[in-house]
């Protein structure tokens, strides 16, 4: 599989790190629900933080072995490492990586445990400093750095705002200031954009989301050269106990197989979604990195294929109008994550905490919306009907 590097994406998400089960013939491989497997017949000179060796599924499990070849094929890097969730692969890389008094540059839009863990955790653990900036301006984060900057972490496009940020600009500046950086590409999805071909050194997913698909299983994954790698599955694997189930693994591997066809179905259906809503009289605003409108539109067009199934929007209206409309949606799902087969609609209000680092559209409170893979007409049919509901349309 390796050496026909030619071969298709979607042809990858089919085939790579499949094979045939050497047991029973089985054209798939099996799901091993086993702790541990048999050690070889001298064990005594085993290394017990083996992260390569099928010993105890914390060091390694079989299924997980054939994720990380698949993601690994999927994001063009040498070597993968998967996770418990999408927060575990993001600790595990900053745990890994931040040495005592290493200073970080974060984008000041990002997921809630970057926010938390480089905010609040690392500073008063360990001196860790981190300067939040706005990634989209890559003079801010050129700026920020400083002599001990060791990594530089973005998120594009951003969650909640959908900010999208330059990979390549900002890889330039990385490599200057000798600093790793790290992109959680979750809300593109490899099929979308490829960090590391764009100067990235490590690649974060979320597999909850897009990757499996599903909305049923989750994990995450740290991809990119095999040095960097090994280091985060000895630490954030063996020692700090992050391992996936190898059920999860198996569900992952099999939601993944149909990532392409999903990705442009929620891609497609996003775009016609968004230009709805900035049509829509009950509309305040609409961010999605596929309008014209979208501050870094141009950008996105140059790092990504297509533009996912997010969107953030704001309704002319209160907080409590927002609340009665996210509750009069009846095919779109109240609920958190992003990335599922079902839209998913979240508000949060304008008291959020970290409602200033975003745009000034945003400071009354905003929608996220994840659009699903229904009908595209149906999910506007039910946009409609709750407008009405709340007197906006
Ligand atoms: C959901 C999400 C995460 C966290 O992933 P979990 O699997 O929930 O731990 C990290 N980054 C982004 C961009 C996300 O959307």
């Amino acid at each position: 599989m390796s050496e026909k590097t030619s071969i298709a994406f979607r042809t990858k998400c089919v085939h790579a790190g499949n094979g045939i089960d050497t047991e029973t013939g089985a054209i798939r491989r099996p799901l091993i629900m086993a702790n541990s497997y048999r050690l070889p017949e001298d064990a005594s000179t085993l290394n017990w933080s083996d992260a390569d060796q099928l010993l105890y599924t914390r060091n390694t499990s079989a299924n997980q072995r054939y994720l990380q070849e698949k993601l690994a094929a999927l994001e063009g890097g040498e070597d993968c490492v998967v996770l418990a969730t999408g927060v575990a692969a993001l600790a595990g890389v900053f745990f890994t990586f931040l040495d005592k008094d290493a200073h970080v540059v974060c984008s000041n839009v990002s997921y809630i445990a970057v926010y938390r863990l480089l905010q609040e955790y690392f500073p008063d653990k360990y001196d860790i400093e981190t300067t939040l900036v706005d990634t989209a301006d890559p003079e801010q984060v050129k700026q920020a750095i400083r002599p001990n900057t060791r990594l530089i972490h973005i998120e594009t496009p951003g969650n909640p705002t959908t900010r999208v940020t330059d990979i390549a600009a900002i890889s330039r500046i990385a490599k200057e200031a000798g600093a790793l950086l790290t992109v959680d590409s979750t809300f593109a999805s490899p099929y979308l954009q490829q960090p590391l071909a764009l100067g990235a050194d490590l690649v974060i997913h979320s597999l909850t989301k897009y990757i499996n698909g599903h909305g049923d299983a989750m994990g995450g994954a740290v991809i990119g050269c095999k040095e960097l790698v090994d280091k985060i599955k000895r630490q954030a694997m063996v020692n700090l106990g992050g391992a996936i189930s190898p059920f999860n693994a198996w569900m992952i591997m099999r939601g993944v197989v149909t990532l392409p066809l999903r990705m442009r179905q929620h891609s497609e259906s996003a775009l016609k979604i968004a230009q709805f809503l900035e049509s829509s009289p009950a509309v305040a605003f609409v961010a999605y990195p596929g309008l014209a409108s979208h501050p870094q539109h141009e950008i996105a067009k140059k790092q990504m294929s297509m533009f996912s199934g997010v969107i953030a929007f704001g309704l002319k209206a209160d907080v409590a109008t927002h609340n009665q409309f996210v509750n009069s949606l009846t095919l779109i799902v109240p609920a958190v994550s992003i990335g599922h087969d079902e839209s998913l609609m979240v508000y949060t209000g304008p008291t959020d905490e970290r409602n200033h680092f975003y745009p000034a559209e945003f400071q009354n409170g905003h929608l996220r919306f994840s659009v699903g893979l229904e009908e595209a007409d149906d999910i506007i049919a039910d946009l409609i009907q709750a407008f009405t509901i709340c007197g906006l349309y």
